[in-house]
């Protein structure tokens, strides 16, 4: 057998490819990760989910105090925005787990390549000047912003995803293009920190993916927070001029022209693979139509010892699916079974309300067959109601003749962190029953997930 400086090579150092190297250490596999940022941790870590978590957080304490949720509880405040020290916890939060990568790829003995990876072959990569080989290599290079075809992004006026978390003023007038996701999370933020917030969508309702009763709700609920929805809508361009953007938007399915004004303008129309400059083909690789890399159920591509998970590969682009990829992947590689089930794999916008969901929508749901669907208000839930937090509902769906759970999906203040149960639930293949007749904790949020099992069955109490 040929001599290799590694076992593993894992590119990119995001959630899947940290985790993978990590993993693969711990099985005893010499690994390296190749990384070309300065700092661990990928998109996720770096400009992701956690300065958006940082941004979203900081923002919500702003809003309770300012929007008079803090005042309804008898604490009168009126608040001042220190932007720059807001900006620094963000940064300081990334710092530290950044540099937790660091310590933890240390601790596991996982050697990281600073630089870009390019294949020579399919055992030998490229990192600047030094040639490394391995055994296996795992490609987990993510995802970067879609860009919108001429459409300038200049970080100042037109800004992407990175440049939302990162604005040195709170504008006047922001228009998010793109209701997903990223677009409604970092509206939320700058809407609560005092920006008009314009989003304009291409669909007829926000939240592409999500259950459609859960979209409409979404769609109440921000509006009611002064987040303005330009639906059905197409963006056909952007001009700026000094420091205001012109944003030109027409009826989705065509008519008059009208033209929009903004202090600053963020681009969230999706993300798209990293692959250029991997030079997959001398690896024997190429991308799909989408220009993601297909796998099998094991993770491994086309060509045997290549493997790739993350947003690099189809499936949705969170953080958690490529985290459980990337422990799955090295359990195959070490000879082990790693498992991923796709079908149950929960999203959350952490939006306040947060919004989440785990399965099937009802839509999907009801084209593979007969469904009981079972809803719960939050404004039935007594700890929501006590902290004035009426506003969503738990929504769950099963099958009519066997009664499995295929869906759930919620709008509820800590809805990210209830759907866990749910996602625990549907993997161990619960009826509504089972939840239904679990005791959960009174009072707690949970208690709807509860209830909502019991409406499946037409029986829940505090409606
Ligand atoms: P990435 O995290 O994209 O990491 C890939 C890494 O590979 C990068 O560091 C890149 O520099 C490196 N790389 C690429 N090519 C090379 C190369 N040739 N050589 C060396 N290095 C290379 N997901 C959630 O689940 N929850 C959230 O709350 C959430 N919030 C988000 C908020 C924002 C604003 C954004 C943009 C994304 C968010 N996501 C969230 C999505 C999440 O960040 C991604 O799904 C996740 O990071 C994908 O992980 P990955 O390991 O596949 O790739």
């Amino acid at each position: 057998m040929a001599d290799f400086d590694y076992d593993v090579l894992v590119i990119g150092s995001g959630p899947g490819g940290y985790v993978a190297a990590i993993r693969a250490a711990q099985l005893g596999l010499r690994t390296a990760c190749v990384e070309s940022r300065e700092t661990l941790g990928g998109t996720c870590l770096n400009v992701g989910c956690i300065p958006s978590k940082a941004m979203l957080h900081a923002s919500e304490y702003f809003d309770a105090a300012a929007n008079g949720t803090m005042a309804k509880m008898g604490i009168k405040v009126t608040p001042e925005l220190d932007l720059p020290a807001m900006h620094a916890q963000r940064i300081d939060a990334v710092t530290q787990l950044t540099g937790g990568i660091a310590y933890l790829f240390k601790k596991n003995k996982v050697t990281w390549l600073k630089g870009r990876g390019a294949f020579v072959d399919a055992h030998t990569v490229q990192v600047g000047e030094q040639t490394v080989t391995a055994k296996d290599i795992v490609i987990a290079t993510g995802s970067s912003v879609t860009p919108l075809p001429g459409v300038t992004v200049d970080q100042t006026v037109v800004v992407d995803s990175t440049g939302a978390l990162e604005l040195a003023k709170v504008p006047e007038h922001l228009v998010v293009i793109g209701g997903g996701v990223i677009g409604l999370e970092l509206g939320s933020v700058w809407r609560r920190l005092g920006a008009k917030v314009t989003c304009i969508e291409y669909l007829d309702q926000i939240l592409p993916g999500f259950d459609g009763d859960i979209r409409k709700e979404a769609n109440k609920v921000f509006k009611k927070q002064g987040i303005e929805f330009k639906l059905s809508t197409k963006v056909t361009g952007v001009s700026v001029s000094g420091d205001t953007a012109s944003i030109t938007v027409e009826p989705a399915a065509g008519g008059d022209a009208e033209t929009i004004t903004a202090d600053c303008v963020l681009v969230s129309i999706g993300r798209r693979p990293n692959t250029d400059g991997l030079a997959l083909d001398k690896a024997g690789l190429s991308v799909n139509a989408r220009g993601q890399i297909d796998t099998d159920h094991r993770f491994q591509t086309t060509v045997p010892g290549i493997w790739a998970i993350g947003d690099v590969i189809p499936g949705p682009m969170l953080a958690h699916k490529a985290e459980d990829e990337g422990i799955a992947v090295a359990e195959n590689i070490g000879g082990l079974t790693g498992i991923v089930n796709h079908a149950v794999i929960p999203s959350v916008v952490y939006t306040w309300p947060e919004i989440a969901g785990v399965g099937l929508t009802e839509e999907a749901a009801k084209e593979k067959g007969e469904i009981k669907v079972g809803k719960f208000p939050m404004a039935g839930n007594s700890r929501a109601k006590t902290n004035h937090e009426p506003d969503g509902f738990v929504k769950i769906i099963a099958d009519a003749k066997s009664d499995r759970v295929l869906g759930v999906w919620a709008i509820a203040v800590p809805a990210g962190t209830m759907i866990a149960e749910a996602a625990l639930g549907m993997e161990m293949g619960a009826t509504s029953e089972d939840i239904a007749y679990t005791c959960h904790a009174h009072p707690t949020h949970s208690e709807a997930i509860k209830e909502a099992a019991m409406a499946v069955r037409g029986k829940a109490i505090h409606i």
